[in-house]
């Protein structure tokens, strides 16, 4: 008997877990050592959460044997929307707060409680390409709008405006952006929120980065820009507090609730479906989102992250060929190999060619969405003297390769 895939499935990607992933896997299963810059995944890279905040969850864990509230526990949906009361986003409390299984749960909830067959989401290239494939998986058509590269990554608010059509029906904005580490400035967000003003689309803001920043990089809350809209706005434990294990995430609903009852009872449908997100992992929200900010001393000068990031984009570009913007939040370097030098066809194939010949996992740009096969994504977590050896050996890789 042979057992078909899902049609659904046809139409959706997951490159960046996808087949490059599998190759590392058998790799490794041969013996060797893969360097690994392909997750934003700190722990692996010796950057371990705040004990108070792990304490917490030593210390409720009697109390989180059973289901808890299917939108999660009070405390924490309550230190959620004091986090964003924070931030200027006016009339939240615990009840527009679900608590989800990292915010990838939370995106394909908020997706499959909005699309009907051909509906169309706005997403930004490059993407984070969950965003893309939850609107996929949900019968939705996603759209990709332009990101400027020569603007600092930016969104091209004239491609935005072009791409809506009467089926669209809401805007996702990621900022910090992954893969790029764009951190949109007020009138580029101002931009984005009007054109959802102007054609009555639900705003998606995934905001998971909104506190790894460098130097004088200011994240705007999109929700407190706008609190005439409409806005979900997510964020977790992931990166900032260093947990991407407990998969703990959170989704905020603000603006005009009344015009959303409905599709809020769709959410709490979802919600209730899934019986309750983990609930030990819920138990660290309050004492991370209470306390001091967490991973300032990281980004600050002297700070691991921001030397990391400094060191790697220097090394990287001084690669003949290769130029990168230089990311004022998140993670990540997107570095792109001039394609007068590099005369490359399938980034996925160089990917893989990396890593057979030097071990090292990289992610091929066009697995985030990105139209055009010249870019590479370098995670720069690992510690200085590791990015440096994997940098070195990626220029001399890039040095003789020929597709
Ligand atoms: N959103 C963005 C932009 C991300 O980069 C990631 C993870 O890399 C996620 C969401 C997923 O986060 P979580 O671990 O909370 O599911």
């Amino acid at each position: 008997m042979t057992v078909p895939q899902a049609g659904r499935l046809r139409n959706v990607r997951y490159d960046i877990r996808g087949p490059v992933l599998r190759h590392a896997r058998q790799l490794e299963a041969q013996g060797h050592r893969i360097l690994k810059l392909n997750l934003g995944n700190p722990a692996p890279f010796g950057l371990d959460a705040p004990d108070a905040v792990l304490g917490d969850v030593v210390r409720n864990i009697g109390d989180a044997q059973g289901y808890s509230d299917a939108r999660g526990i009070h405390p924490a949906r309550l230190a959620v929307a004091q986090y964003y009361e924070r931030r200027g986003v006016p009339g939240v409390g615990p009840d527009d707060v679900f608590l989800g299984n990292g915010v990838s749960e939370l995106i394909a909830m908020a997706v499959q409680a909005l699309l009907d067959p051909g509906d169309e989401v706005l997403i930004p290239s490059p993407d984070y390409p969950l965003w893309t494939a939850a609107v996929n998986l949900s019968g939705g058509h996603a759209v990709h709008y332009r990101c400027d590269e020569q603007a600092g990554w930016e969104p091209d608010l004239e491609h935005v405006a072009a791409r809506i059509t009467a089926s669209t029906r809401a805007i996702v904005i990621i900022n910090p952006n992954n893969p790029t580490g764009a951190v949109y400035s007020r009138p580029t967000l101002l931009g984005l929120l009007d054109l959802a003003r102007r054609h009555g689309l639900l705003v998606l803001t995934d905001e998971i980065y909104d506190q790894i920043l460098y130097e004088d990089a200011v994240h705007e809350t999109a929700a407190a820009l706008a609190p005439d809209l409409l806005v979900l706005s997510m964020g977790g434990l992931s990166k900032t507090y260093r947990l991407a294990g407990f998969r703990s995430g959170w989704l905020v609903v603000s603006g005009p609730q009344h015009e959303a009852a409905e599709y809020v009872e769709g959410l709490e449908l979802l919600a209730n479906m899934r019986l309750c997100p983990n609930v030990p992992a819920q138990y660290a929200i309050q004492t991370a989102l209470g306390g001091v900010n967490h991973i300032s001393e990281l980004l600050q000068p002297g700070g691991r992250l921001l030397d990391q990031r400094d060191h790697a984009w220097q090394k990287l570009t001084e690669i003949p060929g290769v130029d990168c913007v230089k990311p004022a939040g998140a993670l990540y370097l997107f570095p792109r190999l001039d394609p007068d030098v590099y005369k490359i066809r399938d980034d996925e194939q160089l990917v893989i060619d990396l890593l057979e010949q030097q071990h090292i996992l990289l992610t091929h740009g066009t697995g985030f969405n990105l139209p055009t096969p010249d870019h590479l994504r370098m995670v720069f977590l690992a510690a200085v003297p590791v990015l440096d050896d994997a940098i070195s050996r990626l220029a001399a890789f890039l040095q003789d390769y020929h597709q």
